[in-house]
């Protein structure tokens, strides 16, 4: 049976009416750059993540990058994040002129190493960003505990997380600000690219609004140098569409994983996804660990099953990063994990059928060892 990795199709068919409805508004306000359904749209994910302010940009890499230049971060900065991470996390920080200090991730949730983060500080550090992989929000706690001994800001990057929680926080709404992405795959996509940061400072927030539109406050009047990256009038719209049915998709997601977990819990060579304390995952990616990876994707390849590899190479040893003098070893969990991780197809119209099939697949590259 084929399995695609993903089905944007099937997620915006029951929708397409609505959507082309929701275009043609915009189509005739001729409000297409910022304006009036970004700002709606603003007011609805500020609510629904229970933070004051969002701000609509361009794209997550944009919303990291903006976020990090309104708190004034630039050259001879250091900001603190992980090697397992999409690479727009690290590119964010080089383009302030800032550099990137990894610290590794913790190897059941996949995410910021609380314990490894004292030890990376020095006095240039201005910032970390806790990179909530997978949907499954970083511990922040002892993060924040850290961040504030040593005054350092907390950029949460939330662009796979959308709806998770953290001791019924959402994320993005934890640290001083929270980094979403809209690309159409993320658990919130537009038909698009798109981004926002929430945050409860309300400074933050008018920085960012004057740097996401060229430092200007009042038009041709620019009191700082900013960027043109204004969140899209239709991508706005549609969002507004689509985010009342995140928090379904959400539960739709949790089942899959539950349903997976279920199947391939006696495999015993498979490690599923595991979810830290005081957390609800949103699984924007239900990434497995196997060895011999190779092989196991070959069958999976056989059976027609899509998947995906997040990531294959760690950030610290991306050829775009030699300059920061990284070797293969220093950030061993990280690396492991770049050899060993499948992800899963995993998206709310997934059906029993298909996730049946994926776990058959896997049975058959690990069949069970009979003892005799
Ligand atoms: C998708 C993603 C980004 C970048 O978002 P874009 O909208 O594609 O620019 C940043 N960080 C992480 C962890 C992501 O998954």
């Amino acid at each position: 049976m084929k399995v695609p990795f993903t089905n944007l199709k099937a997620l915006h068919a029951p929708l397409k009416r609505e959507i082309q409805r929701a275009i043609g508004k915009v189509i005739d306000s001729g409000e297409f750059a910022g304006g009036p359904f970004v700002e709606r749209f603003e007011e609805q994910f500020a609510n629904y993540c229970g933070s004051s302010h969002a701000i609509g940009v361009g794209s997550g890499t944009d919303a990291l990058w903006l976020t990090l230049t309104a708190m004034g971060i630039g050259p001879g900065d250091e900001v603190i994040t992980v090697p397992m991470s999409f690479i727009a996390t690290a590119e964010a920080i080089s383009l302030t002129g800032a550099r990137p200090v990894f610290v590794d991730i913790d190897p059941v949730t996949y995410t910021m190493d609380p314990s490894a983060l004292e030890s990376a500080i020095t006095s240039r550090t201005k910032a970390l960003i806790p990179v909530h992989l997978f949907g499954q929000v970083a511990e922040m706690a002892p993060l924040l505990r850290v961040a504030l001994k040593y005054n350092l800001k907390v950029i949460e990057d939330a662009a796979q997380s959308h709806g998770a929680e953290y001791q019924n926080r959402k994320a993005g709404s934890i640290g001083h600000a929270g980094c979403f992405s809209f690309y159409p795959g993320k658990n919130l996509g537009a038909i698009g690219e798109a981004g926002a940061i929430v945050t409860n400072d309300p400074q933050l927030a008018s920085r960012l609004r004057a740097l996401r539109d060229h430092g200007q406050t009042r038009k041709y009047h620019h009191k700082i140098i900013g960027w043109n990256s204004r969140m899209d009038g239709i991508q706005a719209a549609v969002l507004s569409l689509k985010l009342p049915n995140l928090d379904q998709e959400n539960d739709q997601r949790r089942a899959h994983a539950a349903a997976y977990d279920a199947l391939l819990g006696p495999i015993k060579e498979v490690s599923c996804p595991r979810t830290g304390n005081h957390r609800t995952h949103a699984y924007h990616i239900y990434s497995v660990r196997t060895p011999e990876r190779e092989r196991v994707l070959s069958v999976l390849a056989q059976n027609d099953i899509g998947f995906g590899i997040h990531y294959p190479v760690p950030i610290h040893l991306q050829p775009a990063y030699q300059n920061l003098g990284h070797r293969a070893g220093d950030f061993p969990i990280s690396e492991a994990c770049s050899k060993s991780f499948i992800s899963l197809p995993i998206f709310a119209a997934l059906s029993p059928i298909q996730i049946q099939a994926v776990g058959d697949a896997l049975s058959q590259a690990w069949p069970a060892t009979v003892l005799s």
